[in-house]
C-alpha cells in the first residue's frame, strides 16, 4: 500500500513536463484523474480481499475498507498534483484553502459508498428481506438529506449577492427551489449545479462563474439547470444509483444457482460481480447522464430568446476552467458530453436557428 502510495505521489509530481503546453498538461491531469480513480477503486478491492486472505479473518469493518482507502488514495492523488495544478492555471489560493475544497469533494464523492458499504454490513444480518429493502430506501432518503445539507456546507454557499444571477431568478422564478452562490474563485472552478429530493433542492452557482459571464449567459446556463429540474433528471439518477444494491442481489442470486452446479472460484466471483457493477454505471449510468445533459439544453434553447447564446456560455465555461477540447475526446466515462457534441445537437435541433 505504501509502495502504492509513493509510486502515485512520484507519478502526479512527474506528470506534467516543464516543456508542456497548458492545454496539453491540464489534459493529461484530468485523464490521469480519472484512469487513477479506477485504478483506486479497484486496487483497494484487491488489497482488502489479500489482507482477508493472509489474516484470515473478515471483521465487520473489513467492507469499509475498500470505500475508505479509495477516498484516501483519491486525495493523495489530488494533493499531490497541487503545485502543478496551481502553476498550471495561475491559482491564488493557498495550499489549506486548496486542500479543505479537495477533502470536501471527496468527501461528497465516498460518502456514499462508505454509507452503502455501512448499511450492507447491519443490513445482511437482518434476515428478513422485505425489512432489509425498506430499511435501504429509509436510508437513500436520510442520506439525500445529509448530502443535501453538507454540500451546502463544504462548498461554502451564501446567500445570492450577484446582480445579473438576481435580474434572472426574478425572471424565471423555480417553486421549491433555494439558489445559492459558492466560492469558485479558489480554484478558478466556473460551473453550476443543482440538488433535490421530493421536489425542493437546491441550485448553487460559482462566484468565478459569475463575473466572468454576461447575464445572457447566465440565463442560458440557469435555465439549463432549471431543464434538469423540470424533467426529474436527479431523481431518475437517484433511482439507477439506487437500483444498483437490487441489482447486485440478483447476480448474487444467479451465481448461487450457478454455484449449485459447477463452483465458482471466489475471484471468479468477485471479477464477474464487480464487472457488472461498472459495466452498469459506465454504460448506462454515465450514458443517460449524458443524455440528460442534451435534454437540459434543449430546455434551455427553447426558453431563451437566441440559441447561440447558450453555445456561447458553454464555450465560456470550457475557457474559464481550462478546458480544450478536440474533436475525438473520448467520453464514456464521463458525465457530460463535450460541449463541442453538445453545440452540434443544439444546432441540430434547432435546425440552425439563431
Ligand atoms: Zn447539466
Amino acid at each position: 500500500m505504501i509502495i502504492y502510495i509513493i509510486i502515485s505521489i512520484v507519478m502526479a509530481i512527474n506528470l506534467v513536463n516543464t516543456s508542456d503546453e497548458k492545454e496539453k498538461a491540464i489534459k493529461k491531469i484530468n485523464k490521469y484523474l480519472i484512469v487513477k480513480l479506477i485504478v483506486n477503486f479497484l486496487l483497494s478491492h484487491f488489497m482488502i480481499m489479500i489482507l482477508v486472505r493472509v489474516t484470515q479473518r473478515k471483521a465487520w469493518y473489513t467492507m469499509l475498507l475498500p470505500a475508505l482507502l479509495s477516498f484516501i488514495f483519491s486525495i493523495i492523488d489530488s494533493v499531490s498534483l497541487y503545485d502543478t495544478v496551481k502553476k498550471i492555471r495561475d491559482l491564488k489560493c493557498g495550499r489549506k484553502e486548496y486542500y479543505f475544497q479537495v477533502i470536501g469533494d471527496n468527501i461528497l464523492l465516498y460518502l456514499s459508498w462508505v454509507m452503502a458499504s455501512l448499511l450492507h454490513i447491519f443490513g445482511t444480518s437482518e434476515k428478513n428481506d422485505y425489512i432489509f429493502i425498506l430499511g435501504y430506501f429509509i436510508f437513500w432518503c436520510i442520506f439525500n438529506f445529509i448530502i443535501l445539507h453538507l454540500r451546502k456546507y463544504i462548498m461554502k454557499c451564501k446567500e445570492v449577492s450577484n446582480k445579473k444571477l438576481i435580474n434572472v431568478i426574478n425572471k424565471h422564478y423555480v417553486e421549491g427551489y433555494k439558489i445559492f452562490e459558492y466560492n469558485g474563485q479558489i480554484r478558478k472552478s466556473a460551473n453550476a449545479l443543482v440538488d433535490c429530493m421530493f421536489g425542493r433542492g437546491n441550485i448553487y452557482f460559482s462566484d468565478y462563474l459569475l463575473e466572468n459571464m454576461t447575464e445572457e449567459e447566465i440565463e442560458a446556463i440557469y435555465l439549463h439547470e432549471i431543464g434538469h429540474i423540470k424533467k426529474k433528471h436527479i431523481t431518475i439518477r437517484n433511482i439507477l444509483l439506487i437500483m444498483i444494491m437490487p441489482l447486485m442481489y440478483f447476480v448474487g442470486i444467479i451465481m448461487d444457482e450457478i454455484e449449485k452446479v459447477q463452483h465458482i472460484n471466489i475471484f471468479l466471483g468477485i471479477t464477474l460481480g464487480m464487472g457488472i457493477l461498472i459495466g452498469y454505471m459506465v454504460f448506462f449510468y454515465l450514458y443517460v447522464s449524458r443524455r440528460q445533459e442534451y435534454e437540459a439544453d434543449q430546455y434551455a434553447v427553447k426558453n431563451i430568446n437566441e440559441t447561440a447564446v447558450l453555445c456561447r456560455a458553454l464555450k465560456k465555461l470550457n475557457e474559464l476552467n481550462d478546458i480544450l477540447e478536440s474533436k475525438n475526446d473520448n467520453v464514456v466515462l464521463k458525465t457530460h458530453p463535450t460541449v463541442i457534441q453538445r453545440i452540434k445537437r443544439i444546432e441540430a435541433y434547432t435546425g440552425g436557428k439563431k
